[in-house]
């Protein structure tokens, strides 16, 4: 990538991405001026350990498949291919070393999870690392969210993007699944083809 170039992470499970997720990456490339948007799916979630989560590679060819036709969005296999515990700041770190001091880095998450973050072990070390763009959700309360963080004892900075309001979310789309009911027009088709080809989430986990 060029010098002085601007590269947004969206990291998640993606079990299975929907376009709730897609909205934002696209959202935050326009309003940030982002050159790429690099989608992340987690390995072992660090924060989601007792959770039964889908297989790395499942969730990374959803991922794929979901945002093949887009030509600034890119996938990577960084966490899925990681041995153990996924934590952010190893990913901001590869991704540093990779790219070189001259690309900015640009964390998107959801509003919701970036208070998370600020708890996340080496929180001073990320937020070094990289801006944070967090998503706003429908019902969010953005003024509140900003207030609270102008007060809080941090050095993270934390810009957020309005996304359109779309209630869709991974856990919906599973219990759908579960339920024989319809997830159509919740997440691109070849991701709904596959979800039926691999028979994923028809148990209750
Ligand atoms: P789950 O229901 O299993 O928690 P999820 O839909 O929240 O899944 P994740 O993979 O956990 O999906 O989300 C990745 C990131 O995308 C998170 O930061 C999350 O807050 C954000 N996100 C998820 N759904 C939406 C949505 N509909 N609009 C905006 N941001 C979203
Ligand atoms: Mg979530």
């Amino acid at each position: 990538m060029r010098t002085g170039a601007r590269l947004g992470i969206m990291g998640g499970t993606f079990d299975p991405i929907h376009f709730g997720h897609l909205v934002t990456a696209q959202e935050a490339l326009v309003q940030f001026n982002l050159d790429r948007v690099l989608f992340m799916p987690t390995g072992m979630p660090a924060l989601k350990v007792r959770k039964i989560v889908t297989p790395a590679e499942d969730r990374y060819l959803m991922t794929v498949l979901a945002t093949a036709s887009n030509p600034d969005f890119d996938v990577s296999r960084m966490e899925v291919d990681r041995p153990g515990l996924t934590y952010t700041v190893d990913t901001l770190r590869d991704l540093r070393d990779i790219h070189g001091p001259s690309t900015e880095l640009f964390f998107i998450t959801g509003a919701d999870a970036v208070w998370d973050i600020v708890a996340w072990r080496d929180a001073e070390t990320i937020a070094d690392l990289a801006t944070f763009i967090g998503a706003t959700r429908p019902g969010y309360d953005l003024d509140a969210a900003r207030r609270a963080h102008e007060g809080a004892e941090t050095r993270f900075h934390i810009d957020y993007v309005e996304v359109p309001a779309l209630a869709i979310s991974s856990t919906d789309i599973r219990g759908r699944v579960r339920d024989r009911r319809p997830i159509s027009y919740l997440t691109p088709e070849p991701v709904v083809a596959y979800i039926d080809k691999r028979g994923l989430y028809r148990e209750a986990g």
